[in-house]
C-alpha cells in the first residue's frame, strides 16, 4: 500500500493483491499445500534462486503465512515480517539469528515465563548468557551491557503487574551501544503502540493472543527491517518453526478485527478496573489507566489515551478468596492465556510463574492473592455483574 492508511484500514487491506482478475475471491484462499509444482527446471530455478517471487515448499514460505506477516508488519510500521509456529518460535529464531555462542543478552526480568526459561536455561546452555534486570529502568539495562552484549529484550507491558518498559529510553540505549532492541508487543498490540513510531526496529508477537484474538490458534510473528528479517526468516525455515497455512489463515481472519476488538477491550478494562478499585474486598488493582498506577503518565503518553485490555487485582482474602471467586464466576473462565474475545482470568502463582523461587516472586509482586484478568468484548455491565456476584459475601 503506497497510501498511508490508518490502523483499522491497514488491518483489512495491507495484503490486498492488485491488479485484480475478474471474479477473484475477496477472502484469501487457504493454500493448504506443502509443495508447489513447476512446468520445468528453469522455472523452478528462477523461484528457488529468488530471481522471481513464488513458492516451492511451505516450510520455506506459504502465501497464507506471508499475508499474515505482511499485515502485522504494516500495523507495526515495519517493512518486513515473518510468521512462525508460535510466539516462542518467533523469539527463539530472533535470538538465535542475531546472537552466537559467547554473546550476551540483557532482558527485563518481568518477561513472559517461556521467554525467561528460553533465555535463562536453554540459550544459556548454548553459551548465550542473559542478565535479567528490573524492566522499568533503562539505566539498569545499560549498566548490564558488556562488550559481548548483542541484544536487549523487553515487553511493552509486563505480566502480571502491567508495568511499562521505558521504550524511548531503551531505543536510545540500543542506538548508543549498537545493540538490537527486541520488543515483545504482545500485550499492547499495534493498536496501543506502533513500534516504528518510537524507533523500535524489531518487534515480536505471540499472535496466539490479541492478534488472532479468538483462542483458536497458536502463532507468532516477527517484524522489522529487511536485513534482520532475512536472517530471522531463514532460521525460521531451517529450524522448522514455520507457520501452518490454516493457522496463518485463521490468525489473519482474526487480525482483521484487531483494532475494533482492542478498542472495546480497552474500554471494558477501564470500566472494570475502576469498578474493582472501588470494591471493599479488592485490596489493589494494577491497571495503567488508573491514576495510581506508577507509570500512568508514561502510559497515557505512549498509548494515546488507551491503556490495554489486561489488568490484575489482589484480593484482601488471599489465595483462598481468589479460588472462591474463580469458582463463583459464571461468564469469566479460568484459563492460562489472554487476548481472546471472551474474558478470562489466570493465576500467575499457580500457572505462568509457578517455577520461580520465592524471592523472585516477591520482587515481581506476585502472591497467591493476585489474579490477572484478560478483559474481553462482552457487555461491560454483564462483566461487572459477574464479578459482583462472585465477590459477594
Ligand atoms: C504467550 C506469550 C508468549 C509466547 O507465545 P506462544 O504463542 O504461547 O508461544 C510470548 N510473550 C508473551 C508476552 C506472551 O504473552
Amino acid at each position: 500500500m503506497n497510501h498511508r492508511y490508518r490502523l483499522a484500514t491497514v488491518a483489512l487491506h495491507a495484503d490486498a493483491s492488485s491488479p485484480e482478475e475478474a471474479g477473484s475471491p475477496l477472502a484469501p484462499p487457504i493454500v493448504q499445500s506443502s509443495t508447489f509444482a513447476f512446468p520445468g527446471l528453469p522455472e523452478l530455478d528462477r523461484v528457488m534462486s529468488g530471481e522471481v517471487g513464488g513458492y516451492y515448499y511451505s516450510r520455506e514460505g506459504n502465501p497464507n503465512a506471508q499475508a499474515l506477516a505482511a499485515v502485522v508488519a504494516a500495523l507495526e510500521g515495519h517493512p518486513c515480517g515473518v510468521a512462525c509456529a508460535s510466539g516462542m518460535a518467533a523469539l527463539a529464531a530472533t535470538v538465535l539469528a542475531l546472537a552466537r555462542e559467547g554473546d550476551h543478552v540483557v532482558s527485563a526480568r518481568e518477561v513472559y515465563g517461556g521467554t525467561r526459561t528460553l533465555l535463562g536455561e536453554e540459550l544459556g546452555r548454548l553459551g548465550i548468557g542473559t542478565s535479567f534486570v528490573p524492566g522499568t529502568d533503562a539505566d539498569r539495562f545499560e549498566a548490564a551491557v558488556n562488550s559481548h552484549t548483542r541484544l536487549i529484550v523487553c515487553e511493552t507491558l509486563s505480566n502480571p503487574t502491567l508495568r511499562l518498559a521505558p521504550i524511548p529510553d531503551l531505543v536510545e540505549v540500543a542506538r548508543r551501544r549498537k545493540l538490537h532492541l527486541v520488543l515483545d508487543n504482545t500485550f499492547a498490540t499495534p493498536v496501543l503502540l506502533q513500534s516504528a513510531s518510537l524507533g523500535v526496529t524489531l518487534t515480536l508477537h505471540s499472535a496466539t493472543k490479541y492478534l488472532a484474538g479468538h483462542d483458536d490458534v497458536t502463532a507468532g510473528v516477527v517484524t522489522g527491517t529487511a536485513e534482520q528479517l532475512s536472517r530471522i526468516g531463514r532460521l525460521v525455515a531451517r529450524l522448522g518453526a514455520s507457520l501452518d497455512p490454516f493457522a496463518a489463515w485463521l490468525a489473519l481472519r482474526g487480525l482483521r478485527t484487531l483494532p475494533l476488538r482492542v478498542e472495546r477491550q480497552c474500554a471494558n478494562a477501564m470500566g472494570l478496573a475502576r469498578w474493582l478499585a472501588g470494591h471493599p474486598r479488592v485490596a489493589r488493582v494494577h491497571y495503567p489507566g488508573l491514576p495510581e498506577h506508577p507509570q500512568h503518565h508514561l502510559a497515557a503518553r505512549l498509548f494515546g489515551g488507551r491503556f490495554g485490555g489486561m489488568l490484575s487485582l489482589e484480593l484482601a482474602g488471599g489465595e483462598a478468596a481468589v479460588d472462591r471467586m474463580i469458582r463463583r464466576l459464571r461468564l469469566v473462565r479460568l484459563a492460562p492465556s489472554l487476548g481472546g474475545v471472551s474474558t478470562t482470568v489466570s493465576h500467575p502463582l499457580r500457572s505462568s510463574h509457578r517455577y520461580l523461587p520465592a524471592e523472585e516472586l516477591e520482587a515481581l509482586g506476585i502472591s497467591g492473592a493476585l489474579l490477572r484478568v484478560s478483559v474481553g468484548i462482552e457487555s461491560l455491565a454483564d462483566l461487572v455483574e459477574d464479578f459482583e456476584q462472585a465477590l459477594a459475601e
